[in-house]
């Protein structure tokens, strides 16, 4: 019989501030959300990151309360959620539209909850003064949404989600309705409006960068499912299985077949790259089982003369060069017809080392710069 944990309600572990503990939401059979098991800590910017239909709204209006789950157990500091409808949760989702009252000014759309809740003139008053200085929104208190930016507009949607101190807050793709360039600043102005009032987010969105840049941690989804959580930065480094390293920024993967396993190595060996391919350490699998080596475009190198290093190096031929402005990709051709590409960083006008198309060429990378999947 197999001893892997099971799903039980009161498992929270000491840090998790929010737990969700085999989560499951069925619609009509099909299964959106697939035992999910997360523990998020206070003050967390956490991303539910994926492709579209990956069941990131579902999990989160699952948070919420707009959805039941079919399964398991959500606890935000100490209480369980479960039975409770959504407006006795302490917690509040911001909508992609925002959803502003046209017809009420700036500070009463953030006034709005804080009536609801019966809270006396004076308190009112100056928890809105609280909150348009947060988003920095003072000199426009007497505004209606329709007078706004996007982006201002998203402030105030930001600051009337956060007036009732919510313990968590939900924002289920917060940059949707942006332009690319509005996107990036609002990224980082939301991060420190989020750190300032030290409330704890869970994010959903379809944008890896964003993702990148927003969050704290990352759990990525497919089919309902987590296929792994980490920091931004150790997704990027160290994907634990061929989806996460190709949903997250660009990656070369070779195919192939583990050869030696050692304590401090592993090989991979195969058609598609002329000698094995050295990695500097130990995983957990068996030689001859089928694995994919990858390794991310900026960590390849591209020289014509031969790298002195006996291993992970192989001829090529420049196929294509992609420009970029900030980089550009090269296209390298091996015999096998395995194509890698290399990233080039234009840091000086005209700068590429002289190298062109149809060049004979050597790519090449450390031992500690790719990781082995096994999945
Ligand atoms: P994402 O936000 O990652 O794009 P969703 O959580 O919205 O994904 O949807 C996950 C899957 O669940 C999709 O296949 C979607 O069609 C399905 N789904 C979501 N809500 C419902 C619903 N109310 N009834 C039936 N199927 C639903
Ligand atoms: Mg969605």
């Amino acid at each position: 019989m197999s001893t892997e944990p099971a799903s039980t309600p009161q498992a929270n572990s000491n840090d998790a501030y929010l737990s969700l503990q085999g989560v499951r939401k069925e619609f009509d059979g099909f299964v959106a959300v697939d035992n999910v098991s997360l523990d998020i800590r206070k003050g967390e910017i956490f991303a539910l990151l994926g492709g579209s239909g990956s069941g990131k709204s579902t999990l989160l209006r699952c948070l919420a309360g707009f959805e039941k789950p079919t399964a398991g157990s959500i606890a935000l500091d100490g209480q369980v959620l479960n039975a409770l409808p959504p407006y006795q949760r302490p917690i509040n989702m911001m909508f992609q539209s925002y959803a502003l009252f046209p017809h009420m000014s700036v500070e009463q759309n953030i006034a709005y909850g804080l009536k609801q809740d019966g809270l006396k003139r004076d308190a009112i008053a100056a928890r809105v003064a609280e909150m348009l200085a947060l988003v920095q929104m003072e000199k426009l208190a007497r505004r209606k949404p329709h007078q706004l930016s996007g982006g201002q507009q998203q402030r105030v949607a930001l600051a009337r989600s956060l007036a009732k101190g919510p313990k968590l807050l939900l924002l289920d793709e917060p940059m949707g309705a942006l332009d690319k360039k509005l996107r990036s600043q609002m990224q980082l102005e939301l991060v420190g409006i989020i750190e300032k009032s030290a409330v704890t987010c869970v994010m959903v969105t379809h944008d890896q960068e964003e993702a990148m840049t927003m969050a704290t941690r990352i759990a990525l989804m497919e089919h309902g499912r987590i296929r792994q959580v980490g920091t931004p930065d150790e997704i990027y480094e160290s994907p634990n299985c061929r989806f996460a390293a190709e949903f997250i920024g660009s990656v070369n993967i070779v195919e192939g077949k583990i050869g030696e396993d050692e304590n401090d190595h592993v090989t991979v060996v195969g058609a598609q790259f002329p000698v094995p391919i050295y990695i500097g350490h130990g995983i957990t699998g068996v030689s001859g089982q089928d694995v994919a080596f990858a390794v991310r475009p900026e960590k390849v190198w591209i020289t014509k003369d031969e790298p002195r290093q006996a291993y992970n190096k192989a001829r090529g031929t420049i196929e294509d060069i992609a420009y970029y402005g900030s980089h550009s990709i090269f296209h390298v051709r091996l015999p096998s017809g395995l194509k890698l590409q290399s990233n080039f960083a234009n840091q000086k006008r005209w700068d590429s080392d002289g190298l062109t198309w149809g060049d004979a060429v050597w790519v090449s990378w450390d031992d500690n710069d790719g990781v082995v999947l096994t999945a």
